[in-house]
C-alpha cells in the first residue's frame, strides 16, 4: 500500500472528503517531493502538489503519484488554486494542518474558499510516519553511521587541548558534510568543561582545558532523514566525580535499553533510566525526559518524555534514548544512541563507544 493510500482512510474517518497537508516533511512523507513552497492537496479521486515554477522541474521528478500544479503566483493565490482543484473534485469539506498553518494563511483560506468546511486537525501524516518502513531505516542508519564515522575522525585528529568549541564544531561539521551528509540533522551542541551543563547550547569561544568534560550532541541526515547522537568525553583524566557521573548516566542508559522491547510504552524505559538516577547521588540533576523519535523531524513521535508515557513502541520505530545528569555550575553528562525497535526486541543504529573515553 502507498503512504497516499494509507492516508486516504483517514479523510472519511475526519468527515472530509479533502486534506490540505502544508507541513514540508509531511509532504515530502507522501509524495517524494524535495522541494519547498509547496503545498499537496488529497482527495479520494486523486492527489496534487502545488508550487511553482521554482520547482516545476523538482516536483515532476519527485512526485510519481501526484499532479503537478505549476501555480502562477502573479495571477492566481494559493487559495484560488486550491478552489479551483476542490471544484474539479467537488469537495466540500477540507482538513488543513494547524500545526503547519499560520493565521494569516488560515485567513486567506476562509476568505478564498467561502463556501466550503476548513476543518483543522493534527498528526494525521505524523502518525502513519509513526512505524519507518524499510527504506526510512536505510536512511536512518546511513545518517548514524556517518556520525560515527565523523565523530571517530573528530576525537582522533582534532579534540584536544587549546581547541575551541567553535573550531570543533565546525570541524564536525566539514566532516559531516563531506562524508555525504545534506546539511546538518540540528545545529551542532558542543560545549565543554561547566558548559557542559547546558542540555542544549550553542558552541562558543571556549577553549578545551585538560580535565574538561566535553559534549558532542549532533547528527547527519540522509534524504531528509536525521540522526541525532550524544558522547560525553574527557579530555585528560576524569576525576572521580567525572567517573561516578559518567558511570551512572552510562548504567542508567542501559538500563532503559535492557527493557526496550516492541509493544511497551515509552515510559517502561523512562522509569528504568530515572531509577537508576534517583538511587544515585545525582538524582536532583536528571534531565527530563528519556528519548524521541527520530526520523524526518528531529523529535517525533513516539515521544518517551516521562513516566506517564503511554506510547508504544512498536517495531520499526526508531528512538533516541538519551539520559543526562547536568550539575549547574560544573558540567554535564548525556550519552545518546538511535535505535531501531526490531521484532524481538532492538538495535542499536549509533555505534560509537559508550565507555568514558578520555583524550
Ligand atoms: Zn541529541
Ligand atoms: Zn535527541
Amino acid at each position: 500500500m502507498t503512504r497516499l493510500e494509507r492516508l486516504l482512510p483517514r479523510l472519511s474517518e475526519l468527515g472530509v472528503d479533502a486534506f490540505l497537508v502544508s507541513g514540508v516533511e509531511n509532504i515530502r512523507y507522501l509524495s517524494g517531493y524535495t522541494g519547498h513552497a509547496a503545498h499537496a492537496l488529497v482527495t479520494p479521486h486523486g492527489a496534487s502538489l502545488i508550487t511553482d515554477y521554482r520547482y516545476a522541474e523538482v516536483a515532476q521528478e519527485d512526485c510519481t503519484d501526484f499532479e503537478v500544479v505549476i501555480r502562477d503566483r502573479a495571477t492566481t493565490t494559493l487559495p484560488a488554486q486550491i478552489a479551483q482543484l476542490l471544484d474539479r473534485s467537488q469537495a466540500k469539506r477540507v482538513a488543513f494542518e494547524s500545526e503547519f498553518t499560520t493565521v494569516a494563511q488560515l485567513e486567506g483560506l476562509r476568505a478564498g474558499l467561502p463556501q466550503r468546511g476548513l476543518e483543522p486537525c493534527a498528526g494525521v501524516v505524523e502518525a502513519l510516519r509513526y512505524v519507518k518502513d524499510a527504506t526510512e531505516i536505510a536512511c536512518l542508519r546511513r545518517a548514524a553511521a556517518l556520525a560515527d564515522e565523523a565523530l571517530a575522525g573528530l576525537l582522533r585528529d582534532v579534540v584536544r587541548v587549546g581547541v575551541s568549541e567553535r573550531e570543533i564544531a565546525l570541524d564536525l561539521e566539514y566532516r559531516l558534510q563531506r562524508s555525504g551528509s545534506e546539511g546538518l540533522s540540528f545545529e551542532t551542541i558542543l560545549l565543554s568543561g561547566p558548559r557542559s551543563s547546558l542540555p542544549h547550547g550553542a558552541p562558543g569561544e571556549r577553549r578545551l582545558a585538560a580535565g574538561d568534560f566535553v559534549l558532542f550532541d549532533f547528527g547527519a541526515k540522509i534524504s531528509g532523514y536525521g540522526s541525532d547522537m550524544t558522547r560525553t568525553v574527557v579530555v585528560g583524566e576524569p576525576d572521580e566525580r567525572q567517573r561516578a557521573v559518567y558511570d551512572t548516566v552510562l548504567r542508567a542508559q542501559q538500563a532503559a535499553l535492557d527493557v526496550i522491547a516492541p509493544g511497551v510504552t515509552g515510559a517502561v524505559p523512562y522509569i528504568a533510566a530515572r531509577e537508576v538516577i534517583d538511587a544515585s547521588p545525582f538524582a536532583e540533576f536528571a534531565g527530563e525526559g528519556l528519548g524521541h523519535g527520530v526520523g524526518l523531524f528531529l523529535h517525533e513521535q513516539p515521544l518517551m518524555m516521562g513516566a506517564d508515557c503511554e506510547q508504544v513502541l512498536r517495531p520499526g520505530c526508531v528512538v533516541t534514548v538519551e539520559p543526562g545528569i547536568y550539575i549547574p555550575g560544573w558540567g554535564g553528562v548525556r550519552i545518546e544512541d538511535d535505535v531501531e525497535i526490531t521484532e524481538t526486541g532492538y538495535e542499536r543504529i549509533t555505534h560509537s563507544p559508550r565507555e568514558l573515553i578520555c583524550l
